[in-house]
């Protein structure tokens, strides 16, 4: 189910109020729309009604994917964050067969929950796509001495046999590489069983968790 609310916000550029919708939950089978503009970075864009800027905007917000088997809660902060782990704790619980092969993960980073978003749409795991960015940062880093790399993110390709990964370096530059299923389908087959067995918790799937993994016995 999707719930959405109307709130008022002050557009920075003008101070004029306006009313925007709010998604407090949004499942994006019964919402594709919404689902494009999350993929788009459309999603916290509004136009103000007076000045017609774009407001960047942020809030929490929980994203459901019943196609893909997938949920994450975009939250405001820590606090907030502790509080998604036992809502999706209860849930879990409570309807255990409906979400037993479910992906449920939480993040304070709109840029990681679209990132997200779009892996599951595209067909893909975001753990397996977590190790692989982690495995090719430290090839790269140690073939490029003075090269150091800060994010690296998903993206979808035109060629439905690959996925592009864009990495951004801490001098600002940034750089893509394109990565073939046969690479998916190899880390995928070397660490998914690995990943099942761990107690390693996935509500945060990131460069740390991956590390975790591989380094784990
Ligand atoms: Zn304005």
């Amino acid at each position: 189910m999707s719930k959405k609310s109307k709130v008022q916000i002050t557009c920075p550029y003008c101070q004029n109020n306006m009313m925007i919708t709010k998604w407090d939950s949004i499942n994006v089978d019964l919402n594709p729309e919404e689902k494009e503009r999350i993929i788009n970075g459309k999603f916290f864009d509004f136009n103000c009604d007076y000045c017609n800027k774009v407001i960047h905007g942020f809030y929490s917000c929980l994203y459901h994917d019943m196609t893909h088997h997938f949920m994450m809660y975009l939250v405001g902060g820590n606090q907030e964050a502790k509080e998604a782990i036992t809502m999706f704790n209860d849930i879990c619980c409570l309807h255990e067969k409906i979400y037993e092969d479910y992906q449920v993960r939480i993040t304070t980073e709109s840029d990681v929950w679209r990132e997200k978003a779009t892996i599951f749409n595209s067909g893909y795991d975001d753990r397996v796509i977590e190790i692989i960015k982690f495995l090719y940062t430290v090839q790269i880093e140690d073939d490029y001495d003075d090269l150091k790399i800060e994010r690296a993110y998903f993206c979808p390709s035109e060629n439905v046999r690959e996925f592009v990964l864009e990495f951004h370096c801490s001098d600002n530059n940034a750089f893509t590489i394109d990565v073939s299923n046969e690479i998916y389908e190899s880390v995928n087959e070397k660490y998914m069983s690995k990943i099942r067995t761990s107690k390693i918790e996935t509500f945060f799937v990131n460069s740390d968790w991956a590390w975790n993994i591989i380094k784990a016995d």
